[in-house]
């Protein structure tokens, strides 16, 4: 084969494509990975999951030391003072260390990395049209994992400057007095969480009358009460109509039940979603056809309607996750292979990194409400877990939702500490079909969170020992 054609041509080097290229090579495909930017991992690594999570810990950890928390444990600290560049510094590092790991795994697997914009000029032909490795390749299929950009709202220009997407509220240079985040997404309260703890006034502003679409509405406002609590306020059922820069900040319009007002403020977040990145990609002259959304459709395969052109990820359809990404990344190219390549969209979890977490899997209750399902509903609070208190993490509950004539649970719904890791215990009896007496009857290690899960499936037929 020369050395311009490949088996496999995976656009994007994100969570989905460079996973899908790693499995691919292990499958034995010549594969070539190209992305736009320096640095492989995409969205995720560089500009989302990673260095979020990185500034979440960053900030909870300097609230731990500045509340007095610590001084509680016995541990005295003299005056706290926060380090933003430093804390800066630290993120940047998680995320060259993260993203450089992936060219070693590139290398490893000898997966091919291109650098470069690409556009498919043809069937089975992708040419960078700018970057180091600029010209054209061929390969058998190609696999578009172009991601994700974030969206904005009509009359709100991003310059990343006052007005931020989550990229620029990634790495501002400096405390904002008073910050306004546009959209009670997760995005949105992560990064208004993270400021708020470091000491800005933050406002989250929302055209829905609930935060977090979507989940759980027991969670949702149990959670906003705590937001309430840790100092976020929120304007709910309110549109930004506009929003201009100032000499001092950024002046934003809103219309709350057909009542104009201004908000003035330092940095505005804009963090209402997603879009899917398909631009110059060369669709349109291939005739590629995407939903009404802007996402590439597929079929169950991930084939798109053009033979050999398959995509993934955030730019198709289903929850914009990088996990989501990755399992679409490997079933694609298994199908490729010849193998039973499948994604269980019903068991991909949710997670929000907040300070409780959150994290929803399967059916809300609101769902089950809505679809007319019979279901009963266990629920344990921290408050009673050993380990919560011994650590002091007792906020937050655990909801588990099954059949109500089969015991099969439906949905689990997380608000505590660290529920991110403990919805995988329920994530994994789902995947085999379990009952809640399935959980309830594991025998599990004590003194630990995941007892509130146990617990919680005791609770689904009134069994709970410790409430
Ligand atoms: P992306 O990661 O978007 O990667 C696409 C890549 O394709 C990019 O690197 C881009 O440069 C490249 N590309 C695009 N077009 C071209 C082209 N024509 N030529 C060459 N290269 C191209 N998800 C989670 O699961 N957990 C989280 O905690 C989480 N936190 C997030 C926090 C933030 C602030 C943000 C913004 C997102 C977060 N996400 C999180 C979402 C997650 O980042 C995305 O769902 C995930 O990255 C999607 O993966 P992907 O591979 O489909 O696309």
């Amino acid at each position: 084969m020369a050395e311009q054609e490949f088996d496999l041509i995976v656009i994007g080097a994100g969570p989905g494509g460079y996973v899908a290229a790693i499995r691919a090579a292990q499958l034995g495909m010549k594969v070539a990975c190209v992305d736009k930017r320096e640095t492989l991992g995409g969205t995720c690594l560089n500009v989302g999951c990673i260095p979020s999570k990185a500034l979440l810990h960053a900030s909870e950890k300097f609230a731990a030391a500045q509340s007095g928390e610590l001084a509680e444990l016995g541990v005295s600290l003299g005056s706290v003072k926060l380090d933003l560049n430093a804390m800066m510094s630290k993120k940047d590092n998680v995320v060259s260390s993260l993203t450089g790991g992936i060219d070693l795994l590139f290398a490893k697997n000898k997966v091919k990395r291109l650098t470069g914009f690409a556009k498919i000029t043809a069937t089975g032909e992708v040419t960078l049209t700018e970057g180091k490795d600029k010209g054209s390749y061929k390969a058998d299929n190609i696999l578009i994992a172009t991601g994700s950009e974030p969206a904005s709202l009509p009359n709100i220009e991003i310059d990343e400057q006052k007005i931020v997407s989550s990229t620029g509220a990634l790495a501002l240079p400096k405390l904002p007095k008073k910050l306004v985040v546009i959209g009670a997404g997760y995005i949105g309260l992560e990064m208004g969480t993270v400021w708020a703890r470091l000491g800005t006034e933050v406002e989250v502003v929302e055209y829905l009358p609930r935060i977090l679409p979507g989940m759980d509405s027991d969670v949702a406002s149990k959670f906003k009460s705590m937001l309430e609590k840790q100092g976020l306020s929120f304007r709910l059922g309110t549109a930004v109509t506009g929003a201009k820069t100032t000499a001092k900040g950024v002046s934003l319009s809103v219309e709350t039940d057909g009542k104009a007002e201004t908000i003035t403020c330092d940095i505005a977040l804009v963090a209402v979603g997603r879009r899917p990145f398909t631009d110059n990609l060369g669709l349109q002259e291939l005739g590629v056809e995407l939903t009404q959304r802007g996402q590439i459709k597929v079929d169950e395969d991930f084939e798109t309607n053009i033979p050999g052109l398959y995509a993934i990820g955030d730019v198709i359809e289903g929850p914009m996750l990088a996990h989501k990404a990755e399992e679409d990344g490997v079933a694609a190219v298994e199908i490729m292979a010849g193998m039973a390549g499948h994604v269980d969209y019903d068991l991909v979890p949710g997670i929000v990194y907040t300070s409780p977490e959150i994290a929803t899997l399967g059916a809300t209750e609101d769902k089950l409400k809505e679809q007319g399902v019979a279901y009963k509903k266990g629920v344990f609070p921290f408050l009673a877990n050993s380990r919560a208190k011994a650590t002091g993490h007792t906020e937050g509950f655990v909801k588990i939702l099954a059949d109500a004539q089969t015991d099969k649970v439906l949905g689990a719904h997380i608000i505590g500490h660290d529920a991110g890791t403990l919805i995988h215990e329920v994530a994994t009896a789902m995947s085999f079909g379990a009952s809640a007496e399935d959980i309830a009857r594991t025998c599990h290690g004590h003194p630990t969170t995941n007892e509130a899960v146990k617990e919680a499936a005791l609770a689904v037929d009134k069994q709970a020992i410790h409430i």
